[in-house]
């Protein structure tokens, strides 16, 4: 068996204990005699299973009493609905737009109501984060839309947006636990776990108790689209996500074990800061996005169009760079179709090796090709 350095934006590597843990507990978990993928979603030992793994990331994020911790189904695109459908009580809010992730959300708020975009990076292909200082945020807006870090752009908030005491709802799908967040300055936090933190098919809201529907607006909002159906079930109101939880489960205690949050920061700052060096001392490789914008987890990187001119011969070595990199073991490095070029995706199970050998293999395809 071998195993490749998977930079892939997700789904995304996981941490192999975490992986071994999950194979060697396959076909008895824990003297049950059975798997957790064959356990009643009722029974004991999964209960157990599942409010371990909420204890775990409230211990994490220091999550306070007064938020709900849900796991859900759905992907992070169905939050981008069930968002408005929940919290535009006034049927307005504010979106700031910083790729296709928060884009694709606001045209699901338009479903509900009044979307008012209050700033955006397209101008320049959403390479940097805009000037969140002071936005035109209105009194009869419900919540101001972030999406934290642009999986697909590579861009991070450097800091969070002046909300003018709005409610802060963030997208940090792709920087979930790569850092603490002080989640008080949020109404909502929301991450699909496939990113950095598990399987697909697991969505994570943190939620503001207060912010919940009450039982009069439930009246109109779907069973299952309402936060507050699952927030009063233990997000088992129907069969969750049974084995998709025990596995994020075992990534939170894998983060413990690692030190935390803050440890985990300090991990993903140095693998960031090998890749982001050698980028900003490369002639042939250049960095997209702006330094102060620069997220920790997904670097997006192309020829650089200066140093090879010719659009079509840019085009054939960046993809003759992608293919020799699989060869050498360093998988998924291509970048999205919108952006073109290369990224890599160095989430917390991605080892500081995996990144220096990433580094190694650029630096060598770089003096056979300039
Ligand atoms: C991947 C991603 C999504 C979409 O997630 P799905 O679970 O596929 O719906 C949304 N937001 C961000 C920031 C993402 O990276």
């Amino acid at each position: 068996m071998s195993r490749v350095y998977n930079f892939s934006a997700g789904p995304a590597v996981l941490p192999e204990s975490v992986l071994k843990e999950a194979a060697a507990e396959m076909l008895d978990y824990r003297g049950t005699g059975m798997s957790v993928m064959e356990m009643s979603h009722r029974s004991k030992a999964y209960q157990a299973i599942i409010d371990e793994a909420e204890k775990d990331l409230r211990d994490l994020m220091n999550i306070p009493d007064n938020y709900k911790v849900l796991f859900l189904q759905g992907g992070a695109s169905l939050e981008f609905y069930r968002i408005p459908l929940n919290f535009m009580r006034h049927k307005k809010a504010g979106y700031i737009i910083t790729g296709q992730w928060a884009k694709k959300a606001s045209k699901e708020a338009k479903f509900v109501g009044d979307m008012v975009v209050l700033a955006s990076s397209e101008d320049k292909t959403f390479s940097y984060i805009p000037d969140c200082s002071d936005l035109p945020i209105t009194d009869d807006m419900d919540y101001v839309y972030i999406c934290q870090n642009n999986t697909i752009y590579g861009t991070k908030f450097p800091e969070l947006p002046n909300t003018k005491g709005k409610d802060l709802i963030a997208d940090q799908s792709s920087m979930f636990l790569s850092e603490p967040v002080d989640v008080t300055k949020y109404g909502m936090i929301y991450a699909g776990v496939q990113k950095n933190v598990g399987p697909a098919g697991v969505v994570i809201a943190i939620i503001r108790e207060d912010l919940l529907p009450t039982e009069e607006e439930s009246k109109n909002i779907p069973t299952m689209l309402n936060y507050k159906t699952h927030a009063d079930n233990g997000s088992m109101f129907n069969t969750p996500n049974c084995y998709g939880i025990y596995i994020c489960g075992k990534v939170f205690k894998w983060i413990k074990s690692m030190g935390g949050l803050e440890a985990m920061k300090k991990h993903n700052e140095e693998k960031a800061a090998i890749l982001y060096n050698f980028l900003d001392n490369s002639k042939l490789f250049l960095g997209t996005v702006e330094k102060n914008s620069r997220s920790l987890m997904n670097v997006p990187f192309i020829v650089n169009p200066a140093v090879v001119t010719d659009p079509e011969k840019k085009a054939a070595l960046e993809a003759e760079f992608i293919a020799q990199a699989k060869k050498a073991g360093l998988e998924n490095i291509k970048g999205h179709r919108s952006v073109g070029g290369m990224r890599a995706s160095i989430y917390n199970a991605m080892p500081i090796e995996g990144v220096k050998a990433l580094v190694a293999f650029m630096e060598k395809f770089e003096k056979e090709n300039l």
